[in-house]
């Protein structure tokens, strides 16, 4: 990860004369400063502009920082935003207007015209606000006092999105092997996702991976184990296949890093010379930030692992999932999430353990794998689709239960959750706007947070909550198809 930062650009213009903007100037810097010690990513008083030129150079830094992961702009005086416009043309970093005032309250004694020349965000604000509406811009707005926490809360927030995309952009996924044969949504047009998303998605030889395999050395996997043994609980005797499982990581994890890839995805289609599907192998990877996709999903690859850094320093629980099966009873009503091995243990209740059982598909050995129960917790399942022309990004808000039963057969990890607005209605409507089986599930990335995220990308974005019923939902995509045909 780079050193990310945020610019905070303030607006003004000349008529104020020196001691007003030098106050602007101390005052963003100060605001700057003070609001950074409760941001995940500093913001960097960058200038007063009072002209034209100056924004135009403070966008065209941005622009060329990779540092920079994008722009926190404000009006603490009035700055006609025809200024803005050669500026705004040119942005090519996510863009938040922080719509604040230094004051928190109206000094009833002290306020003079002096005072109402110095604070005038309220009118600054808004012209700052019309060249962004008239210019189509993609940003997010926030309002309210910079010294209020649910502000610096959402404007947090924002950053980890903003740096999602800063991330996106520089993504290299690995994909071992093709899609699943005949699977239609983990299909996609990998130019497209590149030119929106950035994603640079590519594929090496299964051959290349059994190569690196037999490049590991029983020492390497003595280290790994111990790793293991540290964070896992070992329910099975049969060594030889939790060892076959640390060379599978180490080969991946090795060809990802020499080829700057931060997730992967494979196939139980394409196991040439390898004796197990990777199971623990894929897990660990995923717990140390990789992303995985089964059955070659390299979408659902990239989304988990972006997920995972606008997560940074929360719990850092998201992790590539899949909707299994019901439970339909009347008043209990619940999805159970799972996959074949493959669920990353950050959503782990409690000490995963490794077991060794036999896997009916791919016509294996029996593969090591971690078996545990999600926690509970408020979450979301995202998907991205490809709906040809365009990408849609699905999000639902859900609620993630402690398992109401134990399960003892089950040899996989399990997430149980129920989706809004009902489990029924829930399914319903993620059927209706073609949501994949695969998903990203998130205790600590926000709905809201994706919303940013897919503005930024300039993708569609679907948001299905407790108000949401068919019916809205498909007057909404009906109005939504349109839209993005002609834009
Ligand atoms: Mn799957």
């Amino acid at each position: 990860m780079r050193d990310y930062q945020f610019w905070f650009v303030v607006g003004s213009q000349d008529l104020y004369g020196p001691e007003v903007l030098g106050t602007v100037a101390a005052r963003a810097a100060g605001m700057a400063e003070a609001m950074s010690r409760d941001l995940p990513y500093p913001l960097v008083y960058k200038v007063t502009a009072d002209c034209n030129w100056q924004i135009a150079d403070v966008v065209r830094e941005a622009n060329y920082d990779p540092d920079c992961a994008g722009i926190v702009t404000w009006c603490h005086t009035f700055s006609p935003s025809k200024m803005w416009i050669n500026g705004l043309s040119n942005l090519q970093k996510p863009y938040c207007h922080l719509a604040t005032q230094y004051n928190v309250e109206i000094p009833n004694e002290e306020i003079d015209m002096d005072f109402m020349n110095l604070n005038q965000a309220a009118h600054g604000d808004r012209e700052h606000g019309f060249i962004g509406a008239r210019m189509r811009m993609a940003r997010k707005i926030i309002a309210g006092h910079w010294q209020d926490e649910t502000v610096r809360g959402r404007l947090g927030a924002w950053m980890k999105a903003a740096v999602g995309a800063a991330f996106s952009r520089e993504l290299c996924v690995m994909r071992f092997g093709d899609n699943m044969r005949e699977v239609a949504v983990t299909e996609g047009d990998k130019v497209e996702v590149q030119k929106k998303l950035g994603w640079q998605v590519n594929t090496w030889p299964v051959g290349q991976l059994v190569e690196e395999m037999n490049a590991v050395t029983e020492a390497d996997i003595d280290a790994l184990m111990e790793t293991y043994a540290a964070q896992y609980d070992f329910a099975t005797d049969d060594m030889e296949t939790v060892r076959y499982q640390a060379r599978e990581e180490i080969a991946m994890k090795r060809m990802m890093d020499r080829e700057g890839c931060r997730a992967f995805s494979n196939t139980f289609q394409d196991l040439y010379g390898m004796r197990q599907l990777p199971g623990l192998a894929s897990q660990h990877l995923m717990a140390q930030g990789y992303g995985y996709g089964g059955e070659g999903d390299w979408k659902v690859a990239a989304m988990t692992t972006i997920l995972k850094v606008m997560g940074e320093n929360g719990n850092g629980a998201s992790a590539f999932m899949e909707d299994y099966t019901y439970h339909l009873v009347p008043g209990h009503q619940y999805s159970l999430g799972a996959h074949m091995l493959e669920v990353c243990p950050s959503v782990a209740a409690a000490r995963p353990r490794i077991e060794v059982h036999p896997l009916g598909i791919g016509n294996r050995e029996d593969p090591a794998r971690l078996v545990f129960e999600g926690k509970e917790g408020d979450g979301i399942v995202v998907s991205l689709i490809d709906m040809g022309g365009r990408l849609r990004l699905i999000v639902q808000d859900i609620h993630c239960v402690k398992p109401i039963m134990e399960m003892p057969n089950l040899p996989v990890a399990r997430v149980m959750w129920q989706p809004e607005p009902g489990l029924t209605t829930g399914v319903e409507c993620w059927i209706t706007a073609g949501g994949a089986h695969h998903t990203v599930l998130s205790y600590d990335v926000t709905a809201e947070q994706m919303r940013d995220w897919a503005r930024i990308m300039d993708i569609e974005f679907v948001h299905i909550t407790k108000d949401t019923t068919v019916e809205s939902l498909e007057h909404d995509l009906f109005l939504s198809d349109l839209a993005w045909k002609l834009k």
